[in-house]
């Protein structure tokens, strides 16, 4: 099979497959030979570890992923790429392809169906207009990923691996560092795809932690407030809660009292921890 970074290659398939890229998908293709191997090196700890890809494309880093685990499973939106795919990943049977928007699956339920019992890392260069959405499905799903290796766009990288309290910190930053933690790994710059987009990308790593910091339960409390604490950052955490979590603000500046917190903190300043318990107690309430 020629190579899938060559653009000859590609075009030729898009022309004989009919087939026009869709830039509402985010359809913008690696052409960069030395970027799909390094994705399975930092994501694919050893070949019995299986892989979940979201976004095929014309496979370019299925394949090489299908060369480095015994089982992918890749989750594809855009129907019209089955036939280019039936060409392109012909020789790896270890290979399937399930036909449905990521955002409409839950990854715990995949997990269990395609993989039974094996140990699951995510590897993706992901569609860029859901990005955040994407990485926040998965980590308040409750599958357990041994990794999730992703090329995001640089701007997101860096909210993704941001420190809590700065600026670029945001509520997917809160829930990477609920799960566990973030690195960025490597810079891609935009003429590495086809089309190229008008941005450069990265390449980072989310590692689960080994012990989890709180429970399902208490990881869906603290996500509920996490979004409702940045959606509104720039007030102060009781109005942001209040209004975000329609309770009342008397309720809400009791749960931050019994946290320690004064009225006037805004949510950027307080700590996962907190948050956790917050999560509680305004669970509690609402
Ligand atoms: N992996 C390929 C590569 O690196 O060249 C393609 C990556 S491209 C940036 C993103 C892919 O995600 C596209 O194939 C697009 O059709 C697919 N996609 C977009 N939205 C999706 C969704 N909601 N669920 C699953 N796949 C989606």
């Amino acid at each position: 099979m020629p190579e899938l970074t060559d653009m000859q290659v590609i075009r030729d398939l898009a022309k004989r497959h009919h087939f026009t890229f869709a830039k509402g998908l985010g359809q913008n293709f690696l052409i960069d030979p030395e970027v799909c191997p390094a994705i399975a090196h930092y994501g694919i700890p050893s070949r019995s570890c299986g892989v979940l890809e979201i976004g095929t494309g014309f496979g370019v880093l299925t394949k090489e992923l299908a060369e480095c685990s015994e089982q992918v499973v890749a989750v594809e939106l855009d129907k019209r790429l089955a036939p280019v795919l039936r060409e392109t990943l012909a020789d790896y049977p270890h290979v399937t392809v399930l036909w449905q928007d990521i955002m409409k699956t839950d990854p715990a339920e995949l997990l269990r169906a395609q993989f039974g019992g094996r140990e699951v890392s995510v590897c993706a260069n992901l569609p860029y207009y859901i990005t955040s959405p994407i990485l926040m499905h998965l980590l308040e799903s409750e599958a357990k990923f041994r990794s999730i290796t992703v090329m995001v766009q640089k701007e997101a990288a860096e909210r993704l691996c941001a420190r809590l309290g700065t600026r670029a910190a945001g509520a997917v930053t809160a829930a990477v560092q609920l799960r566990g933690t973030a690195e960025q790994l490597f810079d891609v710059p935009r003429d590495s795809f086809y089309p190229a987009p008008k941005v450069d990308s990265a390449v980072i790593r989310i590692t689960p932690y080994e012990e989890p910091v709180c429970t399902p339960e208490e990881l869906r409390q603290a996500l509920r407030v996490v979004k409702a604490g940045f959606a509104q950052r720039r007030k102060t955490a009781m109005n942001a809660l209040s209004s975000g979590l329609s309770l009342d603000k008397a309720a809400v500046a009791a749960a931050l009292e019994a946290c320690g917190l004064s009225e006037t903190v805004r949510f950027e300043q307080i700590d996962l921890e907190t948050v956790i318990r917050l999560g509680g107690l305004l669970a509690a309430e609402a």
